[in-house]
């Protein structure tokens, strides 16, 4: 295959320049971090997992009219993608408390909130991705009012739809995170879901067994990725029954 230019390297994907202009090839690694990379490992299969599985969310929100940069999937571990100019807010939300809100607030996991709460974060590894308020987002410039009122409104239908789609398959959407670009159409910019949707950015928990399903089986030695990813991907019909990741790529190809 002919070099193609790398454009950004992350920790769980690498960009490539797209094969059109306006185009960028997204590349799933196997590499899984925590704790702001300080816990680090490879989880065979985890990136065909999740270009799957970001596939299928971006293909249903697209399909009940929400703008996505997904394209199309090229193949295992690549998707093409729009590229765009992402925003540098970690956008939150959460329906049940979790993770860094139960510290915070001293809510036990698990507590449902009274109402999906969304929360920013300015994406700055070397800060640790702080938690920021409007008041932040609006005075230093990284989006304007009418931008928070179209994420707003982009998170809390993501979260709709995520909610709906992992209820019909008995998992409990306790949080997720998404990331937003903003993309031009001629003189007029419009902001759009990018980055992915996967169980590496969700909190997914069994809604029979309370089993999670999501980074947090890596992030506190719960079992294996791979087979949690794998769970949710088969109760998606993402993955055929009985298809492995690894050893049977072809079967979803
Ligand atoms: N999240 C993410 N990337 C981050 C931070 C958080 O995808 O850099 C996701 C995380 O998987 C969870 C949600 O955002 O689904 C809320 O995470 P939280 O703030 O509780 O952070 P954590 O407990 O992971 O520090």
């Amino acid at each position: 295959m002919a070099r193609r230019k790398k454009i950004y390297e992350g920790k769980a994907k690498i960009l490539y320049e797209g094969p059109e202009p306006g185009t960028i090839v997204q590349y799933f690694k196997d590499d899984a971090t925590a704790f702001n990379a300080q816990k680090k490992d490879v989880i065979e299969g985890k990136g065909v997992l999740n270009n799957r599985l970001s596939e299928f969310f971006m293909t249903g929100l697209a399909q009940i009219g929400v703008p996505t940069h997904f394209i199309k999937r090229i193949n295992m571990r690549e998707q093409l993608v729009r590229s765009c100019e992402i925003i540098p807010l970690e956008v939150i939300v959460r329906n049940y408390a979790a993770g860094s809100m139960s510290k915070r607030l001293g809510i036990d996991e698990g507590t449902q909130l009274p109402r999906p709460i969304v929360e920013y974060c300015y994406k700055d590894d070397a800060l640790g991705d702080p938690l920021v308020t409007e008041e932040h987002i609006a005075a230093f410039g990284w989006a304007s009012q009418q931008d928070m009122d179209d994420i707003l409104s982009l998170a809390l239908r993501v979260n709709d739809f995520l909610s709906g789609v992992m209820l019909a398959v008995g998992i409990k959407l306790v949080d997720f995170k998404i990331e937003i670009g903003r993309v031009y159409d001629g003189d007029f910019q419009r902001l759009i879901v990018a980055d992915e949707i996967s169980p590496d950015s969700c909190r997914l928990w069994d809604m029979e067994t309370g089993q999670k399903l999501d980074k947090d089986v890596f992030r506190r030695d719960l079992g294996n990725l791979t087979d949690a990813y794998t769970e949710v991907a088969r109760r998606l019909g993402v993955l055929p029954k009985n298809a492995s990741p690894i050893t049977k790529p072809t079967l979803i190809n």
